[in-house]
């Protein structure tokens, strides 16, 4: 199989229409087998709930190539099952877990060519997502539904390097307790735009969000969990029922513990803890990790001792063994590494 003649150091992340999409659509309280097509336009009605009321849902992976040659997604199962629990919490019905499997396979498959090679630092982005179809005027979930799968590559996401960041303590909530937080919907994205390009205008890179109740416990920027490190070595992420929970996180946590042997806990953080920690990275599927090297907390100036140059020395163990996992140099705990045939 040819691949594309891109210049896949340089693609950057933005959209890059690729040749196959998968669509099922649900209607009259069942999916249809699904199906994919090179159209990659959609028509729906302009009182679609998704238009009106945000009902939707995503998902976010990536397909990439191995040291050995194969193209393969990781913990794809996992995606499913976090699909499956924000679809519930949208009152929107559920797509099959297996079959989303297979719906990520087959886009893969019929996108090979676009699938970076190896070394590369370049992936193919999964886009699986889920909307409300049907004209709906009073407030109510749709009664039909579209999920579709769509990829486009993107670059290398450290080009020209690693670079920790620096992050300021927002005034803005991302999630309400008892609220969505914990689950990938678009409105939690929406919501966050204002923060972020205040941030960004401001002159940071990223929002660190407290807890909407009282302020005082860390939660998670608006697209990656946290990871801390103390000064002795302990890898710390926030417990909240309003974080999201990251798959990119989770598989840290425990090659942190089980290759590194590390001691990890999740627990509340408090915004005061901030200044005694030695690392700070955020983790999600786009960076793997990325390190922060400041926190601004209003008046405060916090200076990770990791510095401004470099990752901290324990993230870069863990971005080196769960990158080497995936890419099939370090060998993966079982279930991990789905290999796309
Ligand atoms: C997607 C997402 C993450 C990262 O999750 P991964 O599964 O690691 O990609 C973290 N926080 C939020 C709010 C997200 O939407």
């Amino acid at each position: 199989m040819e691949k594309k003649n891109l210049d896949w150091a340089n693609i950057g992340f933005g959209y890059h229409k690729t040749d196959q999409r998968f669509v099922s659509n649900y209607k009259a309280g069942a999916w249809d087998n699904g199906t994919l097509t090179s159209d990659d336009m959609v028509t729906i009605s302009e009182c679609a709930c998704v238009l009106q009321y945000a009902q939707t849902v995503f998902e976010g992976m990536k397909a990439y190539t191995t040291e050995d040659g194969r193209i393969v997604t990781f913990r794809p199962d996992l995606n499913a099952q976090r699909m499956e629990d924000s679809c519930k919490r949208l009152q929107m019905p559920v797509y099959p877990k297996d079959k989303f499997v297979e719906a990520i396979t087959q886009v893969v498959q019929a996108n090979e060519a676009y699938v970076p090679p190896f070394g590369s630092g370049a992936t193919l982005y999964i886009r699986p997502f889920m909307f409300g179809s049907n004209a709906v005027i009073g407030v109510k979930p749709a009664d039909e539904y579209q999920f579709r799968v769509f990829t486009t590559p993107v670059g290398p996401y450290f080009k020209g390097g690693v670079k920790p960041i620096t992050i300021r303590v927002s005034d803005y909530d991302r999630a309400a307790p008892h609220g969505t937080g914990h689950i990938k919907a678009g409105l939690n994205y929406a919501m966050s735009l204002y923060a972020i390009v205040d941030a960004h205008n401001q002159g940071y890179d990223e929002n660190m969000y407290l807890d909407a109740a009282t302020r005082t416990k860390v939660e998670e920027t608006g697209g990656a969990n946290f990871l801390f490190v103390t000064k002795d070595n302990k890898v710390v992420t926030p417990k909240s029922d309003s974080i999201l929970p990251s798959i990119t996180r989770r598989s840290l946590m425990y090659v942190a513990k089980e290759y590194l042997g590390l001691q990890t806990e999740e627990r509340e953080v408090d915004v005061e803890e901030l200044k005694d920690f030695a690392e700070c990275g955020l983790c999600g599927t786009a960076a793997v990790i990325s390190p922060v090297g400041k926190i601004v907390n209003h008046n405060q100036e916090i200076l990770l001792p990791s510095g401004m140059n470099e990752m901290g020395p324990i993230t870069k163990k863990l971005y080196d063994t769960l990158t080497g996992i995936q890419m099939g140099q370090i060998e993966a705990p079982k279930g991990w590494i789905h290999v796309i045939e």
